[in-house]
Formats: structure tokens, sequence, C-alpha cells
């Protein structure tokens, strides 16, 4: 997707959660960017158009364009404090495509190395998060989420046509924990699969609990963020996929593997605890 890069500064970095995040055991949030140039058909973020401080330019055309905070590093170094957990970020990729030219992220990554808080999360699909390996590994208590919505590139291809291929995101998961990181399968949203083989996939990828979450639709979540229309269209491709049957299929997979499995905020505070 054609993309345009803006630029602004901000007056602060992080932000108290509250909702989902608060509930999950996080103190703030930080999101280097407003807007997201991975663009994902189903992302909930514009739904929540000013709560989430987008502009009506945000919503309107999610994916083509970002603002960059761009002295993000310099207000981080300001706000850091060492008992906070930290997620970055619920409101756009910290890897999406627009960084790999704007490179905020090392210096943000440079100054939670400077003053580590007590967790510090990266939600991210993107394999350009590779790019900074070496300044991760600086990071204590880093934890790395990475979305795996399904095993099936071709649902992937429909649903997130801007994201990285699942091969290269397994490929991606492999690379960072052989770089000692830790890693987290996250299949959030679950997208249209099979899955037991995304549950092997997943089990095989990593060694730390399994985080779930289904897409929300207004029949399984009446309020706040929600599913957008042309990834509800793509749903109607998938009738037979019903998602409460796979979260149980991967949560005895997980089970067999001795491995932990949740849903919701639970299941995300495994990234926030110590
Ligand atoms: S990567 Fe996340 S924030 Fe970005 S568009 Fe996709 S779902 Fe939304």
């Amino acid at each position: 997707m054609l993309y345009s890069i803006r630029e602004q500064t901000s007056r602060t970095i992080l932000s108290r959660t509250s909702g989902f995040l608060l509930e999950a055991g996080f103190t703030h949030s930080l999101s280097p960017a407003r807007n997201c140039t991975f663009g994902c058909s189903y992302c909930y973020v514009p739904t929540m158009r000013v709560q989430a401080g987008l502009q009506k330019d945000d919503w309107d055309h999610w994916g083509h364009h970002t603002t960059f905070k761009t002295n993000a590093a310099l207000l981080l170094a300001r706000e850091l404090r060492p008992h906070q957990t930290i997620y970055c970020s619920p409101l756009t990729d910290p890897y999406q495509p627009a960084e790999a030219g704007q490179q905020l992220m090392p210096a943000i990554l440079q100054a939670v190395a400077a003053a580590p808080p007590q967790a510090f999360v990266l939600q991210t699909r993107g394999p350009l998060i590779l790019r900074d390996l070496p300044l991760l590994a600086a990071i204590p208590r880093l934890r790395i989420s990475f979305s795996l919505t399904t095993d099936d590139d071709a649902v992937r291809h429909r649903f997130e046509p801007h994201c990285a291929s699942i091969p290269q995101r397994l490929e991606t998961i492999r690379l960072l924990r052989a770089a000692g990181l830790r890693v987290h399968a996250t299949l959030a949203p679950l997208l249209p699969c099979d899955p037991a083989r995304l549950a092997a996939l997943a089990l095989e990828a990593t060694d730390q609990p399994l985080i779930a979450d289904p897409l929300h639709l207004r029949a399984n979540k009446t309020h706040g963020a929600t599913t957008r229309p042309p990834a509800l269209q793509l749903l109607t491709r998938y009738p037979h996929f019903d998602p409460t049957a796979a979260l149980t299929i991967i949560e005895a997979a997980a089970t067999r593997a001795d491995r932990r499995f949740g849903t919701g905020p639970s299941a995300f505070g495994w990234l926030a605890a110590p």
C-alpha cells in the first residue's frame, strides 16, 4: 500500500492505561505514532476514534498515513519510572512498514534500556523488529508479544495483506528466541484457521504460555472497540469457522503440551507480570 509519513512533536509519550490494559496489569502504554501503515482490515483502533487520540483523517484513511511522534525518545527518557509496566503499543504497531524509514524505535529502545521499567512489552507483527536485535537484548524484563493470527497464509493475505506472511513471522519468532529474547505467540485476533495446526505452530515456535483473543464482534462485545466492516465482509467467506470451538481446540493442544493458555486481560497480564 502507498502511504505517507507525517511528523509531529508530542507533549507526553506515556499514557496511563484504562480498561483492558489496566485490567491486564499495565500501568502505561506507549504509542510512537498515530495511525498504522499495516492497515489491517479488522483493526479496532479506528473504531475508537477520538478515544484513541485519532483525528478524522486517521479513521477515514486508516493505514494510508501515519504520524510519528518525533520527540518520543526524549519524552520517554523524562517519563520512565522503575515501577511502570508499559505496553507498546495498543494503537499502532511499533514496527509498522513506515518505521523502516523513520527509525524512531532505536532511540526509544535506548531510552528504555537506560531506565528500565518493571516490564516493557512490544506488541508487533513486524519482522522489522530484527533490525533492532542488539538494542532489544539490552533491555531487562523485555517481553515480545508477536501476533500470529492464523496458520493459513491465504487468510492472512485477505485480512492483513500488508503484513508479513505466516512463514516469515514464524522465522522472526525463531530468530528473536535464538537471540535469547522472551517471545510469546499471540493468537489475536484469531482469524479463520485450522486451530490444531495453528496451535502446533505456535507451541513449536515459542516456549511461553499461549495468549489468544477472538475477533471482537458486536455479538461477543456489545460496546467499545470493534472489528471494522471490511473484515466483517471477509468473514462471510468462512461461515464454518467457529472461534469458540477453535479456542477450545487450541487450549486442549496447549494443555497437552503442558503450556498455559488464556484469553482476554488475564492472559495479556502474563506479559505484565514480574
Ligand atoms: S498492525 Fe495492529 S494497529 Fe496496525 S493496523 Fe494491524 S491491527 Fe491495527
